[in-house]
């Protein structure tokens, strides 16, 4: 529980919003969701609310994604919601569903184990499906491909504050790669192989991590073990040639081969936060301190002077930042050496 609700947040924290820089400037970037029609009444809660708070005033596209067509009644509620261009796309069947190279009789006895062991999401096929676009495909879809930036946004999220600055030209202007609000621990059930995979592939390939990178965020052994930190993936501001680069998509290809999306049940959380860590430098990774931000059950609530000034509804109080389950401390640790 935080103590400090009054102190300015640290300097890193801080974007000069009145820079005439921004004015007037627009990034390439898009909005995606990922969703499935079912999803609908969360979608617009989500939608409505990132239009009042930020992109009513900045107009950023929308692209819905699904890998099913999305019915007449979600493609318009959707759409009257704002004025921005909004576009649906079908995810190519093979960016979604489990390859026929993997192996079903193992990845079943893998459901079944994880069932009995009460893992969330252990036992299903859909959900991995998903962790396994989001980690490797949904940048290269074709309706992606004319952007560099993407935000990412969930059903039934909520965003607490006005945000009266453009994060995309942040992420732009500062040559950043990938943006979160919220980081924590994950389950060690569903990566039990993971960081094996991820050292096999680093020794194989020392070439691909800049110096400066972020390996402290994920391993307090200098990358010996994994200490499961990793970005919550809801939220993304990031850059899609990030992911589309020679680093990370021989990373995905790699872990993509072994099977762990299915075998085991890599989330696209720990898969993109490790690859961010690793493949950027520890500057280009940037916590959004102002962006007042809630997906069940944690919430990210602005402090002190980032909290009056983006008039945030939620209670200073209720904040995941140093709450024992949350690696905040782990990446600020990381600019202060
Ligand atoms: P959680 O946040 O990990 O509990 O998972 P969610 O149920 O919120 O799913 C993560 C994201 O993927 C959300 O944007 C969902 O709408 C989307 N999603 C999950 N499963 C499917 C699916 O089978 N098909 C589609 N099209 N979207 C899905
Ligand atoms: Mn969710």
């Amino acid at each position: 529980d935080s103590k400090d609700g009054g102190a300015p947040p640290p300097a890193y924290q801080h974007y000069n919003t009145t820079t005439p820089l921004q004015h007037g400037r627009k990034a390439n970037a898009t909005i995606v969701m990922l969703a499935r029609n079912g999803d609908l009444d969360g979608i617009v809660v989500s939608m409505k609310q990132m239009e009042d708070r930020f992109n009513k005033k900045f107009n950023y596209p929308y692209i819905f994604l699904n890998e099913m067509d999305f019915s007449e009644e979600f493609k318009t509620r959707v759409s009257g919601l704002t004025d921005s261009p909004v576009q649906f796309g079908l995810i190519p069947h093979d960016d979604w569903y489990q390859p026929a190279w993997i192996d079903e009789t193992r990845a079943s006895a893998a459901r079944a184990d994880m069932v009995e062991h009460k893992v969330i999401y252990g036992g299903s096929v859909s959900y991995r499906n998903m962790c396994r676009f989001n980690s490797g495909f949904f940048y290269r879809h074709e309706l992606l491909k004319p952007f560099k930036y993407y935000w990412r946004v969930e059903p039934d999220i909520k965003y607490f504050c006005d945000l009266d600055y453009d994060p995309f030209l942040v992420m732009q202007d500062e040559n950043k790669v990938y943006g979160f609000t919220l980081s924590l621990f994950e389950y060690e059930a569903t990566i039990p192989t993971l960081w094996n995979t991820v050292k096999e592939f680093t020794n194989s390939n020392p070439g691909l991590l800049p110096p400066g990178n972020a390996m402290d965020f994920l391993s307090d052994d200098g990358g010996e073990t994994y200490n499961r930190c990793h970005f919550w993936s809801n939220f993304e501001i990031g850059d899609l040639d990030f992911w589309r680069g020679e680093a990370y998509s021989k990373f995905f290809d790699f872990l993509d081969e072994k099977g762990g999306f299915y075998y085991e049940r890599w989330g696209d959380a720990p898969v993109h936060s490790i690859g961010a860590a690793l493949f950027a430098k520890k500057e280009q990774i940037h916590f959004f301190n102002d962006i007042g931000y809630r997906h069940e059950p944690f919430q990210h609530c602005p402090q002190g002077v980032a909290h009056a000034k983006g008039k945030c509804w939620c209670d200073q109080k209720q904040n995941f930042d140093y709450e024992w389950y949350s690696c905040l401390n782990k990446y600020e640790a990381l600019f202060k050496s």
